[in-house]
């Protein structure tokens, strides 16, 4: 039987030509730098592990729109956090934020997707996946890798067919970036997004690892046409433990509703021992609030060590303002890498790879054009269990550091 004619192309590749590089590597005894992979390296609290155990006996199929307590906690904590003012109505919880986002995406019978470039990996798949267009603007390094009001505006006047929604996912801070929006910023781009009725999903998964912990939203500025998703993955560790939530306004209750018709249909509930931890997770604010401040110091405190050291031998790099990736941009090695036969992002990562064992991730995979020298580096190769247990003065982040030493060396020498 041949199969592989009717399946989807992937672009999981991309991803599984690095992993496969480095696992040889590792299986020739070379050192390799995990930079391609950004999964917290914090564990989850114990108090939180503890409800989880004690929750194991929890098998009944919970409310497809989860579990109540656990929508009131998230309502309360991001009261909170973020001075979100939220109904456990609005909220729907998920397994994980990305089926979610899918689910909204599978809502419509068409629409078009547009991302600023770049953007996470998953966006446009899923779009394609629900059958929609999927549009991409490219951003700057020298705007931050930000959407701009302006471009957002001449995109919208030129499209090809305004009546079909537009839904835009809009992540901050971002990965693959680690910038975010001033309040500023945001309101000139919702003043852009009424005008267009623009169908916003605000992905705030990173919200809560804000460094500066000022964290403005999207959503205050453009309420009624704004979905907030976030979930436990990034800021509780948990990533694995798949629980997620959207919050939908209440000007967009047939969304909701049909948004919990397609998860009805798909993934049915979010698992029930988890939603009883995820409710725990929530509800313990001084606990939270403790673990959030030691992630945040050490995020920024990483991000700045790598930015300055790349910054050093003539990378364009922003620092991190949140979460656990930078995005170093080439160009100015462009006829240097050209030398050596490197063009596009791929082989740029690639050859790192090869020769120095640092795991990054092409600008290609989030939508950059083929040929921008942009990469992604998740900071995060270290063990976040050590690092806690240490006093402040003794954190290591050797692994690190010996990655970007070997980049910074791998780039003097070109
Ligand atoms: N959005 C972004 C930008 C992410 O980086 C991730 C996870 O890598 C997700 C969403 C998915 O998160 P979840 O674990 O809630 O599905």
């Amino acid at each position: 039987m041949t199969i592989n004619k009717y399946l989807r192309v992937s672009k999981y590749s991309q991803t599984l030509l690095i992993n496969q590089a480095s696992l040889t590597r590792e299986q020739n005894q070379q050192n390799v730098y995990k930079f391609g992979f950004g999964q917290s390296p914090f564990p989850v609290p114990q108090e939180i592990v503890k409800a989880l155990a004690n929750a194991a006996h929890r098998k009944e199929y919970m409310s497809v729109q989860g579990h109540l307590p656990l929508r009131q906690a998230i309502v309360d904590f991001h009261l909170q956090q973020e001075q979100k003012k939220w109904h456990s109505d609005n909220i729907i919880v998920g397994a994980g934020s990305k089926i979610l986002l899918f689910c909204i995406m599978a809502a419509f019978e068409q629409a078009e997707i547009l991302l600023p470039a770049p953007s996470w990996v998953s966006y446009a798949p899923q779009g394609k996946l629900a059958g929609h267009k999927v549009t991409w603007l490219t951003t700057e390094f020298n705007d931050h890798w930000q959407l701009t009001p302006e471009q957002l505006n001449d995109y919208c006047n030129k499209r090809d067919n305004p009546d079909i929604p537009l839904i835009l996912v809009f992540n901050y801070p971002s990965n693959p970036t680690g910038q975010t929006y001033s309040a500023a910023q945001l309101s000139a781009l919702a003043t852009v997004m009424k005008k267009h009725n623009i169908l916003v999903i605000a992905d705030e998964i990173y919200s809560l690892l804000t460094f500066n912990n000022n964290y403005e939203t999207l959503e205050h500025f453009y309420p009624e046409g704004c979905i907030v998703s976030s979930g436990l993955s990034k800021w509780c560790g948990a990533g694995g433990w798949r629980l997620g939530f959207i919050h939908i306004p209440p000007e967009l209750s047939k969304l909701k509703e049909t948004v919990i018709g397609v998860a009805s249909e798909t993934y049915s509930c979010a698992p029930a021992p988890i939603q009883i931890a995820a409710t725990t997770a929530y509800n313990q604010l001084d606990l939270a609030n403790e673990f959030l401040t030691k992630q945040r110091e050490l995020l920024n405190s990483i991000s700045q060590y790598c930015t300055e050291k790349l910054q050093a031998v003539g990378v364009n790099v922003h620092a991190a303002q949140g979460g656990f990736y930078i995005f170093p941009q080439f160009d100015r090695f462009t006829s240097k890498l050209m030398q050596r036969g490197i063009t596009t992002s791929e082989q740029l990562t690639l050859t790192l790879m090869e020769e120095t064992g640092v795991a990054l991730l092409p600008g290609s995979a989030f939508g950059m054009p083929e040929n921008s020298l942009t990469t992604r580096l998740a900071f995060v190769d270290f063990d976040g269990e050590q690092v806690f247990s240490k006093h402040p003065n003794d954190y290591s982040f050797d692994k690190v550091k010996q990655g970007i030493e070997q980049l910074c060396n791998w780039l003097k020498a070109l």
